[in-house]
């Protein structure tokens, strides 16, 4: 089947959808991948339509390889350090465990929720913490409050953004931080998905960018306090080279051959160094690269200031009676 004719298909079904931050409907499409259209709001938000039913993505299947975590670990942790140094850590996601290691060996006290059954345990043994084998939808908060709620490319996955937003609000205490990593691809010039090659529907069904991030954060009560841009541009353009060179390679080499186990073990070293080369783009160029096109956003947001002042007011009254939120290792 045709991705034309499966896109008729599944659109004739049901609604198109929605934007998530604005309600609006749009019928500006800029992408066409696996059935799904993506469609640009004027709030800057690209949304996929229709919306992927329940059961589409799997969210224990993670797309991203595990370098995606590990090279930038301690790079993300010391730029939270700048704004929370100390303190308990709660990673949503947390996989392997990569992130909260490097937040561990930084003095943090770490906590994590993973979906998938292996990498929670995994993760567990190597942090020696408590990792909760769960979907973040269906947990219920723990005994503890955290000064730093963290995930890394989640927003664009969760059905209901505004809800799960929510929620991690409810994890942070009073003063806490929700600090986190998010593509900002909404509201670019179109070519730029051509270059990407991918935008990973139906797994990704919103893009943001800056302006329609606030918007969302505003509507579950949280406000963006600091950012760090990161210009995917440079990288976007730069593996975009790469791609076409290795196309034009492999047609020169005359006879395909099938990769046996040296090949593969060449493949895995060659694979560690794109990463390391992506990350160097991605984060140590991007910095520096001006405000077009994607990129990606380090950001640290907080409770707004009335949702503050009636949770501290809340704990402080509640303490006597029905217990102040517990502090571990205390
Ligand atoms: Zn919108």
């Amino acid at each position: 089947m045709g991705t034309d004719e499966l896109t008729a298909r599944v659109v004739g079904a049901e609604d198109l959808g929605r934007c998530v931050v604005c309600d609006g409907v749009s019928a500006l499409v800029v992408w066409r991948e696996n059935g799904y259209e993506g469609r640009a709001c004027r709030c800057g938000t690209v949304y996929a339509s229709p919306p992927p039913p329940l059961g589409a993505v799997d969210p224990t299947v993670d797309g991203h390889p595990d370098s995606y975590y590990a090279v930038p670990a301690r790079r993300r942790v010391r730029w939270i350090q700048r704004y929370r140094p100390r303190g308990r850590v709660l990673d949503i996601g947390c996989g392997e465990g990569h992130f909260l290691a490097a937040a561990q060996a930084a003095g943090y006290d770490v906590a994590g929720i993973e979906p998938h059954p292996g990498r929670a345990r995994r993760a567990e043994a190597r942090l020696g913490a408590p990792v909760e084998c769960a979907l973040f939808e269906s947990c219920r908060p723990g005994e503890a409050e955290s000064d730093i709620v963290y995930h890394c490319d989640l927003l664009s996955h969760f059905a209901d953004p505004i809800a799960a937003l929510r929620k991690m609000g409810g994890f942070l205490r009073p003063d806490g931080v929700l600090a986190f990593e998010v593509g900002l691809l909404g509201g670019i010039a179109p070519w730029w998905y051509t270059m990407i090659g991918t935008i990973g529907y139906p797994q990704h069904r919103w893009l943001y960018s800056v302006r329609s991030l606030r918007r969302l954060l505003a509507r579950a009560d949280l406000e963006l306090a600091h950012t760090a841009h990161f210009g995917l541009a440079p990288g976007t353009l730069f593996v975009a080279g790469v791609r076409s060179l290795a196309r034009r390679y492999r047609r020169l080499r005359a006879a395909p051959q099938r990769p046996g186990p040296p090949a593969a073990a060449a493949r895995v070293s060659v694979t560690r160094f794109v990463d390391r080369t992506e990350s160097f783009w991605r984060y140590t160029v991007g910095r520096l690269s001006p405000r077009v096109g994607p990129a990606t956003l380090f950001a640290i947001a907080r409770l707004r200031q009335s949702t503050r002042a009636h949770r501290h007011h809340v704990s402080v009254v509640s303490a006597p009676h029905l217990g102040a939120p517990q502090r571990r290792g205390g």
